[in-house]
């Protein structure tokens, strides 16, 4: 167990500082104007749900379920979860307030959320116990159609924030029909090669052969690179929707690799699996990861009702961005820094029309600061707080003394440029443009 210190943040867990969360924003505000535009709805979900709603709908056999969920007894005695992941949410929330299906109160089933979600893996790069998704889902549309905007709207994301080197990949997982066809093709493979799988691949090969296939270990790769593919023993409707998806992404296109490897390895999802990989993260490569899942809805206890959707990591994303050297547009900066020149205190009514400019400003929509307001001390020397001025990158200087006090004046110097001139207190926003 870690050292227990009350003055650092839990293993696993981190603050994301000032210096990145200005990068978070932006990230969030281009994925909402992508939602806007796919006909997407924001949603906010709680963050802890009964823990049964994700051994049902995140499935018992996963490794969420069986070893990274944080699950707690609370007061009254009812057994909750924090959310590892937020479809399961999504739809139980769908099915809990009708938000699918009924056009005339605007509820078409396409959602979206954005939030932290926790897993109890083992921390590294791009790994953390407490993360944050965008998660989009779109319910109660059966058909492929829905597959392809979904994995549209995630590379449109991508696009628009400028993340470059990605690769979109793609494969189907089945059907209840059809699966258990190919899960015996798979068992006899695996079972064949028996050997040379690990430990955790040989508890998995009878109970859930698909997950082998997903395996990252060296030795059980190179036996599922092996493994038959699921393409030919698709049925009808699956490999009819599957032809549709990979048409719509060449439609579209969208380059895509098919991976026979890429599975989601439980009974409710179905037909479309895709991730999108980026060539810059390393091991945990995947900046988004989703797929079809017809059947959840009716795991957790609900009517039929289909379902895609893909979830993306952001800490990921500002990660390659970041690496990629990627523009997060401009980061927010105050366009005005108010300076006193009170000479070493003896003028402290410069200090407070500063102060009354300053918050004037605000109130007009200007960012503007002053000294004492950025942490620094304050009634500090002129030079010094010039010096503030240009390392905050404010635009503009907006100086007052004890001579701009008796003329009613402002001194507004533009410190790109250098230049200044007088300005009448009451007209300063009119000099700022
Ligand atoms: P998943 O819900 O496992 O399909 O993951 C979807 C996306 O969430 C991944 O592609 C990652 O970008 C991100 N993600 C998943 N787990 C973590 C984690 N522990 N730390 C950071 N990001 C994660």
């Amino acid at each position: 167990m870690d050292d227990m210190d009350s003055r650092k943040a839990p293993r696993g867990v981190r603050d994301i500082l000032p210096v990145e969360s200005w990068k978070w924003a932006y990230v969030l505000n281009t994925a909402a104007g992508v939602m806007t535009h796919f006909g997407y709805s924001e949603i906010h979900l709680p963050v802890f749900e009964h823990t049964e709603l994700f051994t049902r709908g995140v499935g018992d056999a996963t490794d969420i379920v069986e070893k990274e969920m944080y699950t707690f007894t609370d007061r009254g005695g009812r057994s909750l979860t924090l959310r590892p992941e937020a479809t399961a949410g999504m739809v139980r929330a769908s099915l809990e307030h009708g938000l699918c299906g009924d056009l005339s109160r605007g509820q078409n089933g396409k959602l979206w959320c954005w939030g932290p979600m926790f897993r109890y893996e083992r921390p590294q790069k791009g790994r953390y116990r407490q993360f944050f998704q965008i998660d989009v889902e779109c319910l109660g549309l059966p058909s492929p159609v829905a597959d392809v905007e979904v994995i549209a709207l995630s590379a449109e994301m991508f696009r628009r924030l400028g993340l470059k080197n990605l690769e979109v990949v793609v494969n189907s997982v089945g059907c209840p029909k059809c699966r258990p066809q190919y899960r015996e093709a798979l068992i006899s493979h695996f079972t064949s090669r028996k050997e040379g799988l690990c430990e955790t691949c040989l508890g998995r090969l009878e109970r859930n052969p698909l997950r082998v296939l997903d395996c990252k270990k060296p030795e059980c790769s190179a036996i599922a690179n092996d493994a038959p593919a699921v393409y030919g023993r698709l049925c009808e409707e699956c490999a009819g929707h599957f032809e549709e998806v990979k048409a719509g992404l060449t439609r579209l296109n969208f380059p895509y690799r098919l991976d026979k490897r890429l599975v989601r390895g439980l009974d409710y999802y179905t037909k479309t699996a895709y991730e999108i990989l980026s060539g810059d993260l390393g091991a945990q490569n995947a900046v988004c990861g989703g797929g079809r899942y017809d059947n959840l809805s009716e795991s957790i206890g609900g009517p039929p009702m289909a379902g895609v959707g893909f979830a993306a990591g952001i800490d990921r994303i500002v990660m390659v961005m970041e690496q990629q050297g990627v523009s997060f547009g401009e980061k927010p900066r105050p366009q005005v820094y108010v300076v006193a020149q009170d000479g070493a205190g003896s003028c402290p009514e410069a200090r407070n029309a500063a102060q009354v400019l300053t918050h004037r400003l605000r109130t007009k929509g200007i960012a503007a600061e002053q000294d004492g307001g950025d942490a620094s001390h304050a009634a500090r020397s002129f030079k010094a707080q010039m010096k503030s001025a240009g390392s905050v990158g404010a635009t503009w200087a907006c100086i007052i003394g004890p001579e701009e006090l008796e003329k009613k004046l402002i001194t507004v110097k533009n410190l790109q440029t250098g230049e200044q001139a007088p300005v009448p207190f009451e007209d300063v926003e009119s000099h700022l443009a």
